[in-house]
This record gives structure tokens, C-alpha cells and sequence, in this order.
């Protein structure tokens, strides 16, 4: 499952300099910030064709074509988008996959592959149940204190002491060793053939929301090594992506409002058993971006319940970088099997940790004290509180090293607050803990930030929600109230700068009102562009809740406002051709420009215009 919202088509256009590829076409010299040259699309003498380097586009006032990067190719070269696109990346180094359709027998292979796991589940739960040599597993069982109903409800089990007790089972059920192979189930022997990678254990099937079993945590039953033994990854199942026991804790989870995560599986069982179903188990790993949008999609709220230990605060340390570079990212669209799945948006989490006593286990906490529990997840802090209180007890506060430690590990933290009153607060926390003024700390968190910022935009993978551009956002709220597609004024396309906009914006026109939807557009798209479309789908969440009057009045009001800006640059643009004509004495070069002029004033006076001295200035 691969998730690039940062499209090719960024890529390309980052990698690329627009200057260098429209000037391997056109002679361009340099006019302040922008770059001018003669069209290469129309005929002329003097030149109307002007660069920006910054938006990455070129507009020409004498044929009015204008775009970016890519549809300069497609123009100049008459491509289609897509293999302008390919010549464009080919150039930037970056790599181009030409789309491939989900081939139906992955589609099978992938159904009996949770078939076997169904099957084993049930195998493995017979043989805790029934057979002589689980004795041993349901005596541990019971010493934990997790009862029989709940062997039934988590479909516990038992895998015997045995090489080849589970592949012979399934074996018997007309599976291939194969397949059996690919779902983790058997080990591949070194002289060839396979053996089961679970023996004496007990058996913990792991089930994605749907209830479907996609791979296994093994419990060792006395001192074998590992003491936990996971499937390993498989077309079904990818590590980091699972919660346990989430099929059986989203209903509650969505009903109490708060998720608890917890980090074993007994955890989560004793929990649930104990009337606490809002729980779930990370499975031997850290919390992940995929956890957190997981999650989100239930709740905002979710606490932690960690171990008092240094492990529990280094894992707390790592849940916390997690969520907050999730959090950052505003929306996400991801796609499963290359089907879409959804599209995530707006991760702001609410996040707690609740620190068990020294010494504690959730399991054994909830089995004797429910009420100490309870409290403990009521009364969890939020995330900067539990450093503030971390840092500190691990510092010597009197020595100016230990002041100087607090401060460079507490600083990345409170500038990574994003509400301003929240942020004052800790910062003057942050001052009375180390002796330092509250404007020292303050200047030392802005300049954290300024690095923070400088370091993600080298390394961030995602768009921020700030980089969107309007015109996307007047897509997405086409997609949201597709009869406004109906409404959308004839010359929406030339407002469309970015070419994968155009692309899009044709294809919604094509469906119409009453065949546009999100499943519609993406299906009509290919990639790359279909990426770019994934991710005006993930904006469609974003758009407000409008009554239907004031549906049009949110489309014109986008469009003026791209307009506008297009204007603003227009009559920049047209300033520094006209400028540059004067300066050389072109006397043809200026009458061509003027006379471009009307339908620049003609545009201005179609909506409100900005403030401008401009056509002042040069009929004086
Ligand atoms: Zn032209």
C-alpha cells in the first residue's frame, strides 16, 4: 500500500526550473524576478511572452496561452498530459510508473489467504479447548485471570508442540504449502519444505476492523525464546498498521469518545473482559501513523497507558513524535489494493498519557483495582505535561547543565504547540523551571521553530493544508456540491493554472452534475493525475456545510478570488513587458503591449478590482 499524496506531478515541478525548460525552447532573459522572451506560440517580434519562476508558470499577453511547466510541454511539443509528464520526469530523474490495474487473481490469492488464517484461528482455538496438551495454555490463561467467554470472544488458542500440525491441517483442507507459506503460518526449511512457525504457544489472532483474522502473536508457553513471536508481514497483513482487538473496541471507542492503548495482548483482553472495551493493543511496536489515522477516524481522543518505567516514557517519547508529525499533516487520501479506501483529514488528536504506577500492569491493575484504573485514564495527562513532569525528574535543576538539559529537550516540544495560549503558558512554565526570562525561552522556542520549519520543508513527504492552492479548493468544492459543476463559469478552465487542474476540471465537466462523485472522478482519472485527484478528494471533507442558496455564492466568491490573484500577476507581468519595451526604445514592442490592455481592463472591471496605479501610470 504505497501513500504518496505528494504526487509525481509535484515532484516534477519541484525538480524542474520552468526557466530551464521553457528556455531549451524559448530565448529568455532575465527582468527582474521574471524572465521574458518572444512566444513561442504565436508570431511576433517583440516580446509578450513572460516566465515566473516562483509560481512556476508563463503567461503571454499577446495569444493570452499561459500555464505551467507541463502544459507548456504538452503545448509546445502537442502532447497529452501524460507523456509530457513522462518527457518531464525522465528529465528530472524522477521515476515514472505507468499505472497497473489490480489483476483479479490478486484479488483471490489475497481471499484464501485470510481463509487460511480464519481456518487456523479456529484450529488452534479447538485444539486450547479440547486438547490434552493445552493444559498447560489454559492454566496459564486462568492464572491470568482472562476467562473462558473470553477464549471465545478473542478466538484464543493453542498451537501444539508440534512441526507440522498446522500445515498438515491446512494441508488437509486443500491448501498449497504455498500459500500456507505466504501467510506466515510455516517456515521455510533450509533443505527445502516447511514447518510451522507457531509450537507451544499461545495463540493471539490478530483482526483487522472487519473482523478478518490477518496474522497471529504467539506467547511462548514457559521460557522459549522469543516470549513473543508475531507473523511476519504478508499481503494481508503490514506491521504497524494493526491495533488488537480494534474490530472489537471501535463500537465503544466511538461511543465513550477515547480510544486506550495499551501495548500487550493480555492487556487488551483483561481489559475488555473487565467491562473497559474501549482498549486496544499496539502490537509490540511504537504507535504509528497508521495507528493515529486509524484511530482518528473514531475518536479525537486517545490516551496512552504506559508502563512507569524508562521504556514506558522512551515509547511515550516515540508515540508523541508520531502523532505529531501526523497531526501535521492535514489530510492524507490513501488507497488499498488500488481501490480508495477513504480519504483522512483534519488529525487533530487529543492526547493523553496515563503513567501505571511503578511496578504495574495494566492486566493485573484492572483485575484488582477497576476503580484505580478508571481514575488513572480520567486523570491522564496531556502529552506536554507528561514531559514537562518526565524532564524534569530526570534533571538536576541546580547545576546550569541540568537547567541547559530541560531546556533543549523541553523547547522542541512547546514550540510544537500550535494553540497560542497554550503555547504562552508552557513557555512560562518552561521560564520558571529553568531561571530564564520568559522572552529568553520565547525567542529560543521561535528560533527552534524557524529550524523545525527549514528542516520539514526539506523533508516533509506531504502538502500542508497552507501550501493548498485556492484553485484546488474550488475543485474540491465542486466535488462536495457537484450541481455547481453546472454553475461553474465557461472560462473556469483558463483560471486553472496547474495543468492536472484543467485535466480534472474537464473530466468533472464530462460527468456533469449528476454523475459526479468522488468514486466517479477518480475512476475516470489515471495516474499520476488520478494522485493529484486523490488528494482534492481528501479536501472534500474540509469544505463547509452549505444550504444550497449559498452554494454559488461560495463558488463565485473562490473564483473572484482566484481571479484576482491571476489579475494582480497579470498586470505585474504585463508592467515589466511594457517597462522593459520602453527602456529599449521597442516602439513596437509597447504599442503590442498596449494594446493588450483593454482586455486587461476589461477583466478588471469584470469583478472588483485590486488597488492599482498601473493604468494610471502609463497612459500619463
Ligand atoms: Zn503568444
Amino acid at each position: 500500500m504505497v501513500n504518496r499524496s505528494r504526487t509525481i506531478i509535484d515532484e516534477v515541478k519541484d525538480r524542474l526550473d520552468i526557466v530551464d525548460v521553457v528556455g531549451s525552447r524559448v530565448e529568455l532573459r532575465r527582468s527582474g524576478r521574471n524572465f521574458t522572451g518572444r512566444c513561442p506560440f504565436h508570431e511576433e517580434k517583440t516580446p509578450s511572452f513572460i516566465v515566473n519562476p516562483q509560481r512556476g508558470s508563463y503567461k503571454c499577453f499577446g495569444c493570452g496561452k499561459g500555464g505551467d511547466i507541463i502544459s507548456f510541454l504538452m503545448e509546445s511539443e502537442k502532447l497529452d498530459f501524460k507523456d509530457a509528464l513522462k518527457q518531464l520526469a525522465e528529465r528530472a530523474g524522477v521515476q515514472y510508473e505507468e499505472p497497473k490495474p489490480a489483476a483479479p487473481e490478486e484479488e483471490s490469492a489475497h481471499r484464501r489467504l485470510l481463509e487460511i488464517n480464519k481456518l487456523a484461528a479456529r484450529f488452534y482455538n479447538h485444539l486450547l479447548l479440547t486438547s490434552a496438551d493445552g493444559a498447560q495454555a489454559r492454566a496459564y490463561l486462568e492464572g491470568r485471570g482472562i476467562e473462558r467467554a473470553a477464549w471465545e470472544t478473542w478466538t484464543l488458542g493453542y498451537a501444539p508442540n508440534s512441526w507440522d500440525a498446522t500445515l498438515t491441517f491446512l494441508r488437509g483442507r486443500k491448501y498449497r504449502p504455498e500459500e500456507i507459506l505466504a501467510a506466515g503460518l510455516t517456515v521455510e526449511r533450509t533443505g527445502g519444505g516447511h514447518y510451522d512457525r507457531f509450537r507451544e504457544r499461545i495463540v493471539f489472532p490478530i483482526r483487522d476492523r472487519d473482523g478478518n483474522v490477518v496474522a497471529f502473536g504467539g506467547r511462548a508457553m514457559g521460557d522459549a525464546k522469543p516470549k513473543y513471536l508475531n507473523s511476519p508481514e504478508s499481503p494481508v497483513f503490514t506491521k504497524g498498521a494493526h491495533l488488537y482487538g480494534m474490530d472489537l473496541a471501535q463500537g465503544n471507542i466511538k461511543y465513550e469518545n477515547r480510544a486506550v492503548v495499551v501495548e500487550g495482548y493480555v492487556d487488551a483482553v483483561v481489559a475488555h473482559a473487565s467491562g473497559f472495551g474501549n482498549v486496544v493493543a499496539t502490537l509490540g511496536t511504537a504507535l504509528t501513523p497508521a495507528h493515529v489515522r486509524m484511530l482518528s477516524k473514531l475518536t479525537r481522543n486517545v490516551c496512552l497507558a504506559l508502563d512507569a518505567d524508562a521504556a514506558g516514557d522512551m515509547a511515550a517519547m516515540r508515540g508523541w513524535e508520531v502523532l505529531r508529525d501526523t497531526v501535521r499533516q492535514r489530510y492524507i487520501p490513501f488507497k488499498s489494493r488500488g481501490r480508495i479506501v477513504g480519504s483522512q483529514r483534519d488529525l487533530e488528536m487529543n492526547v493523553r498519557i496515563a503513567r501505571l504506577p511503578r511496578g504495574e500492569d495494566p492486566d493485573t491493575l484492572i483485575r484488582q483495582d477497576p476503580e484505580k484504573w478508571r481514575e488513572l485514564i480520567a486523570n491522564a495527562r496531556t502529552v506536554v505535561d507528561h514531559f514537562f513532569e518526565t524532564v524534569r525528574e530526570g534533571a538536576n535543576l541546580q547545576t546550569p547543565e541540568g537547567r541547559n538539559q530541560v531546556l533543549s529537550e523541553l523547547t522542541p516540544i512547546v514550540s510544537d504547540i500550535g494553540n497560542a495560549i497554550e503555547k504562552a503558558h508552557y513557555e512560562s512554565r518552561l521560564a520558571q523551571l529553568v531561571g530564564l526570562s520568559e522572552q529568553d525561552v520565547r525567542n529560543e522556542v521561535a528560533r527552534r521553530r524557524q529550524a523545525a520549519r527549514t528542516r520539514r520543508t526539506e523533508v516533509s513527504s506531504l502538502t500542508p493544508v497552507q501550501q493548498v492552492a485556492v484553485e484546488d479548493m474550488v475543485l474540491a468544492l465542486l466535488l462536495r456540491y457537484p450541481r455547481l459543476v453546472a454553475e461553474a463559469p465557461e472560462d473556469l478552465m483558463a483560471d486553472l493554472e496547474k495543468s492536472q487542474n484543467r485535466e480534472i476540471f474537464a473530466r468533472m465537466k464530462e460527468l456533469g452534475p449528476e454523475g459526479l462523485t468522488g468514486e466517479a472522478l477518480i475512476e475516470s482519472l489515471q495516474d499520476p493525475i488520478r494522485q493529484h485527484g486523490l488528494v482534492l478528494l481528501g479536501l472534500v471533507d474540509t469544505q463547509p456545510e452549505l444550504l444550497s442558496n449559498e452554494q454559488p455564492e461560495e463558488l463565485r466568491r473562490r473564483v473572484a478570488l482566484i481571479r484576482r490573484r491571476r489579475l494582480q500577476d497579470l498586470i505585474a507581468q504585463h508592467s515589466v513587458l511594457l517597462r522593459e519595451a520602453t527602456e529599449m526604445g521597442d516602439q513596437a514592442g509597447v504599442r503590442a503591449l498596449l494594446e493588450s490592455v483593454p482586455s486587461l481592463v476589461g477583466e478588471v472591471r469584470a469583478f472588483d478590482p485590486p488597488k492599482s496605479t498601473y493604468f494610471k501610470d502609463t497612459r500619463s
